[in-house]
């Protein structure tokens, strides 16, 4: 069949494209700051992958993740990411950042070798562990949930912060939620953006905040499109947030600038002690 041809054919040069961007260093490492909500504050930052096409421009992660997923190359992408961000971590540091956020992919959660690939690093650029918050996503610990179990709780002993990413859009169930060595949710931007016209939505990220305390977790909120919505996930107790209002991913060396200009800007007012009160 001519067209499963062509599929195939097109799959196999982008292929050859990724492992070139490899080789001729066109992946970029982008960070988006993660911000205390209740003092206003850098406290991590995720990192965020972008593909510097010669042709095609800045390549966004949706257009070749999935992709890299398909065929395994996502693993050494991860991996590269991973170095990228243990090599800028003193920096990262110096700003007052605590933690940088990694996403994993369902591939990584296959690989039994991922923990000591990942100490590998950790060993060379004299980072700790405890410097790095792995994402996973719900259905990438569901796909094979065993194998995906005792990765995570080779990880989490080694000193890694596991979250779940994108949580409420995948099929985990609250009895693997229970099981897994996480330490934070991450609401997924789709119930964030849509809280201040949704109801549903609103009460949804509510629920999400209380699990994930009531658990012993911290959560993140991400997609905080602007202040209205910063202050009711302030108000609703919610630990950490990143999004636009905040600011967008930027390439990592761009990260000092924009720490001072926010340092500099006024911080929204710490009065959030009287607004959490109010609302408990
Ligand atoms: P994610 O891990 O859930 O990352 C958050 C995404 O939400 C990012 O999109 C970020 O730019 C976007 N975002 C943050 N704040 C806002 C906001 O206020 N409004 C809106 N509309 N969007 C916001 P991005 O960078 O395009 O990445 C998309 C997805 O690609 C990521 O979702 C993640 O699943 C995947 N990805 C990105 N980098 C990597 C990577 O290094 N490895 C793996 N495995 N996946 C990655
Ligand atoms: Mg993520
Ligand atoms: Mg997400």
């Amino acid at each position: 069949d001519p067209a499963i041809d062509a599929g195939s054919a097109e799959t196999l040069s982008l292929l050859s494209e990724l492992r070139r961007a490899l080789e001729r260093d066109e992946l970029r490492l982008f960070l988006q700051p993660k911000v205390a909500l209740a003092s206003g504050r850098i406290v991590a930052a995720e990192a965020l992958v972008r593909w510097q096409h010669p042709e095609r421009g800045m390549v966004p992660p949706m257009q070749f993740i999935p992709f890299a997923e398909q065929t395994g190359f996502v693993r050494q992408l991860t991996l590269w990411m991973f170095a990228a961000c243990a090599r800028e971590w003193p920096a990262l540091q110096a700003l007052g950042v605590q933690r940088v956020s990694v996403n994993l992919s369902t591939r990584d959660l296959l690989d039994l070798e991922l923990p000591q690939r990942l100490q590998a690093i950790l060993g060379r650029c004299r980072v700790p562990a405890s410097a790095f918050c792995l994402e996973i996503t719900e259905s990438a610990i569901m796909d094979e949930p065993q194998r995906a179990l005792s990765i995570l709780e080779a990880l989490s002993a080694m000193g890694f912060k596991l979250s779940i990413d994108d949580f409420g859009t995948g099929y985990s169930s609250l009895a693997y939620l229970k099981r897994l060595p996480v330490d934070e949710l991450k609401i997924d931007k789709s119930f964030v953006m849509a809280m201040e016209r949704d109801a549903d939505d609103a009460k949804i990220v509510r629920s999400t905040i209380d699990l994930a305390h009531n658990l012993g977790l911290s959560v993140v909120a991400e997609g905080i499109e602007n202040a209205s919505i910063y202050e009711l996930l302030r108000g609703l107790g919610c630990d950490e947030g990143q999004g636009y209002h905040m600011g967008r991913p930027l390439p990592a060396p761009e990260m000092a600038a924009f720490a001072a200009r926010w340092r500099a800007q006024a911080l929204p007012a710490p009065a959030s002690d009287s607004l959490l009160v109010a609302t408990d």
